[in-house]
């Protein structure tokens, strides 16, 4: 089985001149070996190595993977702050607002869209995702705690999520060529494991790494100092002895690798096939819709359905487009297509009055539900049946209990059935928001709260 191996490269410092070089030198260390990586670059840089003259990098760039890693990286106030206070809609936009016209010079300078995008640092925020979404950029590539799903490739917001993988590792240049060795030990160990099961390898590092003794933000954005253009200033070099070894060390590292007979070394742009969603243009007939939603009376989770998986959303979606479509055309439709949706954008405020639900106002609720998620792309934050107001959870799961019965011509009403929004779990209630670009003290976990009632839409993104 293959080993699919991603090699991507953080390239942001447009304070120090140095790192241009290095990252054309970079690129040659892949071209020499005839590989193909990764290159997630940041709009201030590509405008300096073009201010710079650097048209030959640029050229040479444009052979390579290029994903987008925003338009000024660390300089403050940083994506989290920016969005802490923003509702999600807000949040999409100003997203859009500040970092579109890194995007724009990407555009213009290679004449595509990104193939991936990755946060600064520890910039995560959920809103980015439909923001990504918009753009047409499909996969997010990087490392970082905020989502997982099993260690393996998933998709989150509809969006390729490559954060999580069990197996990332940065590629340890800043530690110099002893420490790149131990780290390619270790990553062909790992594929020594993989090797009858397949699986996925993330590698990383920076282009200043070659050449900086520290990372250019923090000499000029730490703990949130938002230093001026005038005063930027660069980071200390390494001597050119290191910086050689450091040179070295990559290409070895990059040889051994690729050298490996069970390895494949991909790219972001070659991820949205390998790992594409089988559930698009599939059809799913009452009976597969009705089994999906029972199956998450133990809990709220992805489900495979018809042998492709769906978020708990599309099980969501699909079951009240179920029971509208019974509504609307007064018979059980053959099968309903794939749909996405968004999560809700709220914690569900719930008023329970009955114990159970009429299927008459069951199908009202679905028909109002239905235009909703039409209209909005996104599931409603609560459901109200009658005098009743269900999260999304306890309704799909009570739907779930009564559909079987309903599907046979039974008409009787829905006991209540409570469930539990278990696919939270796979994003933290809390990480460290210790980046050191953040101000001291910085705390972003309720963005983890919005990003966690997005865990909605994740599901497993196994190679297709
Ligand atoms: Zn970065």
């Amino acid at each position: 089985m293959s080993v699919h191996v991603f090699m991507w490269f953080d390239v942001e410092d447009y304070v120090t001149p140095q790192s241009d070089v290095a990252l054309g030198r970079l690129v040659d260390i892949f071209d020499r070996h005839g590989l193909k990586a990764t290159f997630k670059l940041v709009g201030e840089k590509v405008r300096g190595l073009e201010r710079r003259g650097h048209h030959d990098i640029l050229t040479k760039l444009r052979s390579h993977d290029v994903g987008y890693h925003t338009d000024f990286h660390s300089k403050p106030p940083s994506i989290p702050e920016y969005l802490l206070d923003c509702d999600w809609q807000s949040g999409i936009a100003e997203f859009i607002h500040r970092e579109e016209a890194g995007l724009d010079t990407l555009k213009r300078v290679f004449r595509r869209t990104p193939s991936c995008y990755g946060q600064p640092g520890g910039s995560w925020a959920p809103h980015v995702y439909p923001a990504l979404r918009q753009w047409g950029i499909p996969v997010y590539l990087d490392a970082g705690p905020w989502v997982g799903l099993n260690g393996r490739p998933h998709r989150y917001c509809d969006v390729l999520d490559m954060l999580g993988l069990d197996h990332i590792a940065h590629i340890g240049i800043s530690g110099g060529a002893g420490e790149v060795e131990r780290r390619l030990a270790s990553v062909v160990n790992t594929v020594d494991r993989l090797r009858h099961t397949g699986g996925e390898i993330s590698l990383y590092a920076h282009e200043c790494e070659f050449v900086t003794q520290e990372f250019w933000d923090a000499t000029n954005y730490g703990h949130g100092t938002d230093t001026p253009r005038s005063k930027w200033r660069p980071a200390p070099l390494l001597d050119q002895g290191e910086s050689e070894e450091r040179y070295l060390a990559m290409d070895r590292f990059v040889g051994t690798l690729a050298s490996l007979p069970d390895v494949e070394l991909v790219t972001a742009s070659q991820a949205p096939s390998l790992y594409r969603d089988l559930a698009r243009g599939r059809t799913f007939t009452p009976q597969e819709i009705a089994q999906a939603c029972a199956a998450m009376a133990g809990g709220i989770t992805h489900q495979l359905c018809g042998g492709v998986w769906l978020s708990p959303a599309e099980v969501f979606g699909l079951g009240v487009e179920l029971l509208a479509a019974r509504v609307r055309d007064d018979r059980w439709p053959r099968n309903l297509p794939f749909r996405y949706f968004d999560g809700p954008t709220e914690a569900p405020a719930t008023r329970s009055v009955s114990d159970r639900l009429s299927l008459d106002d069951i199908y009202g609720t679905c028909l109002y539900e239905s235009a909703h998620i039409d209209m909005t792309g996104q599931m409603p934050s609560q459901v109200q049946v009658g005098r009743d107001w269900l999260s999304p959870a306890d309704f799909i799961t009570t739907v779930g209990a009564a559909l079987p019965r309903w599907l046979e011509g039974d008409q009787q009403s829905a006991p209540i059935v409570k469930s539990c929004m278990a696919q939270a779990r796979f994003v933290p209630e809390h990480v460290p928001w210790g980046w050191t670009i953040f101000p001291p003290g910085f705390n972003a976990d309720p963005l983890l709260q919005v990003g966690r009632l997005q865990a909605w839409t994740l599901k497993p993104a196994p190679l297709a």
